[in-house]
């Protein structure tokens, strides 16, 4: 708990200190201009963006509180999410395939949009230029079954047991220019696990990467 804390500390550290160094700057600054004030202000407001995100997250891996299930449309959900992250998909020429079994599901709302928007995103973040996604949902043997997969850069087997661990990015000089912070999976894991389901991993370097979720239907 020492360990995460710390990391935690040093995570939320980082953008702070973005933040506080763009805004003396600007301060500094006997007659900024209307441009100076503006860059800041988008720095700024990035930065907290980001800062709140992972508060969020840090919050569903802390809560012990159980979430109701209800009546969700899957699609919409992803949609949202695919429509968040369109500039990068457009920019890497990504093409995404999604096959659901039925529109509605019995799942939980919050826990489910954690999983699919980390899973997704980073589905969209470590692919290749002109690689794909797919996601299938279906029910089989009263289980539901989630499919992510991407045909991006994978994870070698060594790095492969630990990305569910809080913090951990694999082959940092590799991610150096991906951005991330490493907490993505373990919010995963968290959901799936609170949702009392199971989730594996499959991956080829180079190749893609396979993220297989099941949850009590
Ligand atoms: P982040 O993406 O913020 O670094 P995550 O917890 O989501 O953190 O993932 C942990 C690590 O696992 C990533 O840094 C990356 O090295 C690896 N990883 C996760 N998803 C994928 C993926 N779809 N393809 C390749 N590598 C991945």
């Amino acid at each position: 708990q020492k360990h995460f804390a710390a990391n935690a500390a040093h995570e939320l550290k980082t953008p702070m200190a973005v933040m506080k160094s763009a805004i003396q700057v600007l301060h500094l600054e006997e007659k900024p201009s209307a441009e100076e004030y503006e860059e800041t202000l988008e720095l700024c407001l990035e930065t907290t963006e980001q800062l709140s995100q992972m508060v969020e997250e840090l919050l569903v891996i802390s809560n012990p509180k159980e979430e109701a299930k209800e009546e969700i449309s899957l699609k919409k959900m992803t949609e949202e999410i695919f429509q968040k992250y369109a500039g990068q998909i457009q920019e890497k020429d990504l093409v995404v395939w999604q096959q659901m079994q039925q529109d509605t599901w019995y799942i939980h709302p919050v826990l489910m949009r954690f999983l699919l928007e980390n899973l997704l995103s980073n589905a969209v973040k470590y692919n290749r230029q002109g690689g794909s996604i797919r996601l299938t949902a279906e029910i089989k043997e009263n289980q539901l079954h989630l499919e992510v997969a991407d045909t991006g850069i994978g994870i070698s087997p060594e790095h492969l047991p630990h990305i569910f661990t809080c913090f951990y990015r694999a082959d940092p000089s590799r991610n150096k220019e991906i951005a991330g912070n490493g907490l993505g999976l373990s919010i995963v894991k968290t959901a799936v696990e609170k949702m009392q389901g199971e989730i594996i991993v499959e991956s080829e370097e180079g190749q893609g990467t396979c993220f297989h979720v099941t949850l009590p239907a």
